[in-house]
């Protein structure tokens, strides 16, 4: 993990929130390339939930939102941590998350001193709306974007004259107040989450469920994610939220340990229903093909963190080779292996030198590859370390413009993971292009 948070840094993934105040804990900046990355992910995720389906649409919800939500959706009452503080070193603790022997004994699991005694711990962030900081101005910062798709529910079903079985996807900021938050952006007060809420038909709920655990597996299959470091995980009675009915986690292979990427929930009425209770308003389903037959519908959830997907997709895709690569005196490479749907950077243009017109003419064909594809220009420096710089940002094409290019109008296409070069007609490269990007399989 400290390879990838400095590689992160470095290259311009990911920075220490406030850094030249000695950083803010739980918050992170996503730098050029990550924004890029993050703008990807949630893009790919966006159009396999959405374009990939007829009766699923979009939200985007506020993040602040009226305070009985909270009390509705049982995360005032509920949505605690379990915390234990070390009298000696002052270390603070999720009870859940250090050995249970340590806990029993009140035995500080860092240096053995006295451990307090378990308290409750609300995770949600309270602030004030208006000037006045009483009681009657409390707000929330959602520690979930699930619940600005269930107030909206019937707003989507009249304007978007949706039946069900419908999905409503949401991608967006949640923020928790997490005791514990180490191993870089896996678990921050500040995160983004992207959830899909799944509206069906009681007595249906089980078979929708099934179906969505195996669309999301073949999601993370179809982003050529190493599939031996993913592996479902089935909520013990002991692990179940208060509002779910069954509950499947993937988790992914961290450098840490196997830990949650996404949760599946079969949320049942729960919510839809305590919001009918809290509103006083009729959230139930009024089904016009079956004798406008009543019912409050039951909820699939695929809830899945954007930043930790993109933690999970920088680890997975993180990889070091020796080579022998013609031209460089290093045989070392690091090389990020992206797919190239969510590589930052997706081609890369080197003219071979800056002088003899070679740079003008690299620019050119960046400029005629800009419309469709990301781009990234470099004249600094041997081709050779140049390759290297693109490996490890990900690039997965790199495009070099050298004297046979002015002679007879070709380039040459170098694959990362191959390092294979090719002659293009650069007349031919964006077709080119977006060919292997069709047709790209992972190979390490
Ligand atoms: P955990 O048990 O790890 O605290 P959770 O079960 O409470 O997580 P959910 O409420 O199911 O998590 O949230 C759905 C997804 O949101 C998680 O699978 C994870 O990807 C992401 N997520 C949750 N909390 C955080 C966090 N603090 N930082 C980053 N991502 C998070």
């Amino acid at each position: 993990m400290e390879k990838i948070t400095s590689l992160a840094k470095r290259r311009g993934f990911v920075y220490q929130s406030s850094e030249i105040y000695g950083g803010q804990n739980g918050a992170w900046d996503y730098g050029p390339l990550g924004i890029e990355l993050k703008n990807r992910i949630a893009g790919a995720w966006w159009k396999e939930m959405t374009r990939l389906h007829d009766n699923i649409v979009g939200l985007d919800a506020a993040i602040l939102m009226h305070p009985r939500t909270w009390e509705a959706s049982g995360h005032v009452e509920n949505f605690t941590d379990p915390l234990v503080d070390c009298k000696k070193c002052k270390s603070r603790f999720r009870a859940d998350q250090i050995p249970q022997e340590a806990l029993a004994a009140k035995k500080c699991p860092d240096c053995g001193g006295e451990l307090t005694d378990t308290r409750k711990f609300n995770l949600m962030f309270k602030t004030h709306i208006g000037p006045a900081e009483d009681t009657a101005s409390i707000i929330y910062l959602r520690p979930e974007t699930a619940q600005g798709i269930y107030v909206n529910y019937k707003n989507i079903i009249q304007s978007n004259r949706m039946k069900v079985p419908f999905g409503i996807a949401q991608i967006g900021k949640a923020f928790r107040n997490e005791i514990v938050t180490k191993n870089f952006i896996f678990r921050t007060c500040e995160f983004e989450q992207m959830e899909m809420q799944y509206f069906v038909k009681p007595g249906t709920d089980e078979e929708w469920f099934s179906e969505w655990r195996k669309q999301r597996w073949a999601y993370y299959e179809k982003l050529g994610v190493k599939m031996d470091h993913l592996r479902w995980h089935q909520h013990g009675s002991d692990e179940l939220a208060h509002y779910a009915k069954d509950a499947y986690d993937i988790e992914y292979l961290f450098p840490m340990g196997w830990r949650e990427l996404e949760g599946v929930h079969n949320r049942t009425d729960y919510d839809l229903g305590r919001h009918t209770q809290f509103s006083g308003k009729d959230l139930q389903y009024i089904d016009q093909d079956n004798n406008n037959e009543r019912y409050i519908p039951y909820i699939i959830e695929t809830s899945a963190g954007l930043t930790r997907n993109l933690l999970m997709i920088l680890c997975d895709a993180y990889d070091e080779e020796q080579v022998a690569d013609k031209g460089n005196d290093d045989d070392w490479r690091t090389v990020l292996r992206f797919h190239p749907d969510l590589a930052p950077v997706t081609v890369a243009i080197l003219p071979l030198m800056k002088k003899d017109g070679l740079a003008e003419l690299a620019q050119d064909i960046r400029a005629e590859l800009k419309e469709d594809y990301a781009t990234d220009y470099d004249q600094a420096g041997a081709i050779g370390r140049r390759y290297r710089r693109q490996d490890e940002a990900g690039t997965p094409f790199c495009v070099t413009v050298d004297y046979q290019t002015k002679e007879d109008g070709t380039v040459t296409l170098r694959f990362r993971d191959s390092m294979e070069q090719i002659r293009v007609p650069k007349t031919e490269l964006a077709n080119r292009i977006r060919s292997e990007i069709k047709a790209y399989k992972r190979i390490k």
